[in-house]
């Protein structure tokens, strides 16, 4: 395999430049000693800490030499080892360390994180930009090349290791892969960019979800992305109170449905404890979240106890069922039956309130509505889109040929994912997206490298990748 190691840097460590000579007929004043600049080089863990701290002295002593010279002043560089992949990444993004030897795949999670964090420099090894990985199996072992290893099970290295686990996983090639040979780069492409571009490892059409279905017709690269890389971040607030209010409405409709409702006073304060227990970071937020659904959930309980009690028979339910060829999943959030003996499918919005053009074009609802009659022979009377921002349901139905329409949409998504095109489709939705830093429809080409004489940098034996 052909690979290469990355240096990342959090911030841009050669900004300052050697002072001018001065010219003068009088010696100059003795210059003040100059202040030793302190960095944290981190790297992850791959031998004994004696062995990793051999290992790495040469190249932090050249580092130190080589920027001493270039910022003129005492630079002192401190080697912290990672335990784990996760904790390296996490010290880059959150800048607990300045710079790191990262393989590709920790880079690329890293600065999805974190966009400040920039490419310093790539490893060669004897002018090449590669090493080797191997692919091992029992000596007695009936697998005697990649050919063999069809309908085997093969295990991963750590999820964010760019060998153990992507490239191999990538590649049913011959586990081939060339993403860092400067030859075969794209103009206008970064390395990172291209690798997010590679074909995904296995077949993202075999279970797709309403919301998957219209990812993919916004933008068929960011469903990829997020099938695949599933970059940890911090769940927006608002996403944290919408399923806040899910679980208030599961607990409050599962007491309806054994003929005990839970009082307005346990409502609110089963809110107030799983809102709290939520953990929104920013106490403001918090609290403009919690007064929102207090008023919410008063209005809704007002307007529950004006109206007759539904006979409910699902809340929160699981379906996995097949629309047309393909497996679809999902959850729904009611069902109730109806007077003439149908049902009724909620969906609870927490959000922007939802139109009535937005009810009747609701993929979610066809979708809902497939599943119903499949997973329970349930004919849908009606379909709610249940706004909590002005407890407002809108209510809307669907024909035959409403659900042949979804029925298309789902089947033709599919195809396309099995077929493999993920191109991107950049939008104004593009502000929104995880991987706006690292995508080739919207990233800006990396500078090249700053570092003076960073042309190969010896790889220690045993480097992660
Ligand atoms: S940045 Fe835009 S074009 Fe790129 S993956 Fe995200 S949504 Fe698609």
């Amino acid at each position: 395999m052909k690979l290469a190691c990355v240096f990342a840097a959090l911030v841009a460590l050669l900004a300052g430049a050697p002072a001018p000579v001065q010219v003068s007929q009088t010696p100059p004043p003795k210059a003040p000693p100059q202040k030793t600049l302190s960095l944290a080089f981190g790297v992850y863990q791959t031998d004994k800490a004696t062995v990793m701290y051999r290992s790495f002295t040469p190249l932090i002593d050249a580092l130190q030499t080589a920027m001493a010279q270039q910022l003129n002043r005492p630079v002192d560089i401190q080697l912290t080892i990672f335990r784990s992949y996760d904790d390296g990444i996490d010290a880059l993004s959150k800048g607990t360390v300045d710079f790191v030897h990262f393989g590709p795949a920790s880079y690329i999670v890293a600065k999805a994180r974190n966009p400040g964090i920039e490419l310093l420099a790539m490893e060669s090894e004897n002018g090449a930009k590669r090493f080797q990985g191997v692919v091992i199996v029992a000596k007695d072992s009936p697998i005697q090349n990649l050919q063999d290893l069809k309908g085997k099970t093969f295990a991963f290295g750590d999820p964010n290791s760019t060998i153990g686990r992507w490239l191999v996983q990538g590649q049913p090639r011959g586990l081939q892969t060339d993403m860092f040979a400067e030859a075969a780069g794209s103009a206008g492409m970064t390395r990172a960019s291209e690798w997010l571009s590679l074909p995904p490892a296995s077949d993202l059409s075999a279970k797709l979800s309403a919301s998957a279905v219209q990812t993919y017709e916004t933008c068929p690269l960011q469903f990829k992305l997020e099938r695949e890389w599933k970059i940890p971040g911090e769940v927006p607030a608002a996403m944290q109170y919408g399923g806040v209010i899910h679980r208030v409405l599961l607990a409050f409709y599962d007491s309806v449905r054994a003929m005990r409702p839970m009082e307005d006073e346990a409502v609110i304060q089963y809110f107030n404890d799983e809102l709290a227990a939520a953990g929104i970071q920013d106490r403001y937020q918090h609290d403009l979240y919690q007064a929102q659904g207090v008023l919410q959930l008063g209005d809704f309980l007002a307007a529950f106890r004006r109206a007759p009690a539904p006979q409910v028979l699902h809340t929160e339910e699981f379906f996995d069922v097949k629309v047309g060829e393909v497996r679809v999943v999902g959850r729904i959030d009611r069902i109730d039956r109806s007077a003439d003996d149908d049902v009724i499918i909620t969906d609870y919005k927490t959000g922007k309130a939802q139109s009535q053009e937005d009810s009747d074009e609701s993929l979610q609802l066809s979708i809902y509505t497939l599943a119903a009659r499949e997973k329970w022979g349930y004919r849908s009377d009606h379909l709610v889109l249940y706004n909590l921002e002005g407890n407002s349901p809108v209510v809307t139905r669907r024909n035959d040929f409403q659900l042949n329409e979804a029925k298309r949409r789902v089947t033709e998504v599919a195809g396309n994912i099995a077929a493999g095109k993920f191109e991107a489709k950049p939008g104004f939705y593009c502000r929104f997206c995880a991987y706006r830093n690292l995508c080739p429809a919207t990233e800006k080409r990396l500078q090249e490298p700053a570092l003076p004489n960073r042309a190969a940098t010896t790889k220690p034996r045993g480097m992660a990748s």
